[in-house]
């Protein structure tokens, strides 16, 4: 697991791109990421984001 400083994580989307739209987002809750550790929020961002249905990329 990659922590939020290394992935340039931030609690808010980033020019429209969220966790929520991003495939390795895992809802819940808490809800959190296949890579990055700890808990994610739905509205956060990462510089890894990747589009595609939750929980179906690493
Ligand atoms: S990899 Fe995707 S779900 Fe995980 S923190 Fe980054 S943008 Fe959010």
């Amino acid at each position: 697991m990659m922590s939020k400083q290394a992935a340039a994580y931030q609690d808010q989307p980033n020019d429209g791109k969220r966790c929520s739209a991003c495939c390795m987002f895992v809802p819940g809750d808490p809800s959190h990421c296949t890579m990055i550790s700890g808990v994610i929020s739905s509205h956060g961002w990462c510089k890894f984001w990747e589009a595609g249905p939750n929980d179906t990329c690493s």
